[in-house]
């Protein structure tokens, strides 16, 4: 046995949750383990380091398992606080990797350090969006970062939407969720009417949206997330089980107040443009976040940048607002009815 004595969940229909410590202000990854025909099958794997990997060892072991025995993992989506740890899931087991198509492709982006290159495109990429030269200085200073996962952990089996898994004896479907990221999923297990529901649903903290192309993104991210939000609220779900924090008792209606909350900060967004023409970043800089604009970290910023990015994206997807022709930073403004 593992020294660690994190347990366990016993949350009945053959399902078990496994709080994974995350470095984060989320605290943990909550990994989930469902019995299948040759062991366990795995959604989601937590962050990549060793009391990670110490957490998720010790909760296996506490129903009764081994590393040995994990068969499989499906992963919600590619980001790291969920696919870290995959690759020593895969070490310790054999056990295949699935994800979706469309999330597949940044595994390479992951698997390597950050680069002096990387760095330079992501500078240059903020001087799009507007952002003035002396916070650009902020962001040089991230640093270089470890590579989140490696090659290791590559998936080996892709997932198209509506595929079904078996777990011998009952079914996995994979629900097809893109917003939070362009491959996101939810798992439902379909005889417990149990929907696993990554980062695209949360009890409490609202998904982040948007993927750190300035001055827009091609696609409308927001409008991906709001019609996942309504597919998942409309399916046959008794309860839905997040990546972090509590259970969701009522998946439609948290579905449903996630859109009303973009509701309501795209009507904020348009009203206070009034009759300026802004920048991407004077956008999130106008909206409201967790703490003042000039207070955000910058991870903070980053990610406030990308979800204002996001809803600016879909004013111009509806033609309430246009970018002004021939600016560079670019700059947008309400289109006159
Ligand atoms: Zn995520
Ligand atoms: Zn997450």
């Amino acid at each position: 046995m593992a020294e660690n004595s994190n347990r366990a969940i016993d949350l009945g229909d053959g399902v078990y949750q496994v709080m994974v410590p995350f470095p984060n202000p989320l605290k943990h990854t909550l990994v989930y383990a469902m019995e299948s025909r040759n062991g366990l099958v795995l959604v989601d794997a937590g962050w990549d380091d060793d009391a990670a990997w110490a957490g998720l060892q010790a909760g296996i072991e506490s129903i009764g398992y081994s590393m040995a025995d994990i068969e499989g993992v499906v992963l919600t989506h590619f980001h790291p606080d969920h696919t870290g740890l995959v690759g020593r899931v895969r070490e310790a087991s054999g056990a295949w990797i699935g994800m979706h198509e469309s999330d597949y492709q940044w595994f390479d982006l992951m698997s390597e350090p950050r680069s002096p290159e990387t760095l330079e495109k992501n500078l240059a990429n903020l001087a799009l969006a507007g952002a003035p030269s002396i916070d650009l200085g902020v962001f040089e200073g991230i640093g270089p970062g470890h590579a989140p996962v490696g090659p290791e952990s590559r998936p080996d089996r892709i997932l198209a939407a509506d595929e079904i898994i078996s777990l011998g004896g009952r079914d996995l479907r994979t629900v097809w969720t893109p917003g939070h990221t362009p491959g996101h999923v939810c798992f439902l297990l379909e005889e417990a009417k149990t929907m696993f529901t990554g980062d695209h649903v949360l009890e409490k903290t609202t998904p982040h949206v948007g993927s750190y192309v300035y001055p827009l993104e091609e696609d409308d991210a927001l409008a991906d997330f709001m019609e996942s939000l309504r597919r998942v609220g409309s399916m046959d779900v008794i309860r839905g089980l997040g990546a972090h924090g509590l259970p969701i008792a009522d998946v439609a209606a948290r579905s449903a107040a996630l859109i009303e909350h973009h509701e309501e900060r795209l009507a904020h967004l348009y009203r206070d443009f009034g009759d300026d023409q802004l920048t991407v970043w004077q956008v999130a800089e106008r909206m409201r976040w967790y703490r003042p604009w000039d207070e955000l970290p910058a991870m903070g910023k980053q990610m406030a940048l990308s979800e204002g990015a996001a809803h600016l994206r879909h004013l111009v997807g509806r033609g309430r607002v246009a970018q002004v022709a021939g600016t560079e930073p670019a700059l947008f403004a309400r289109v006159s009815d």
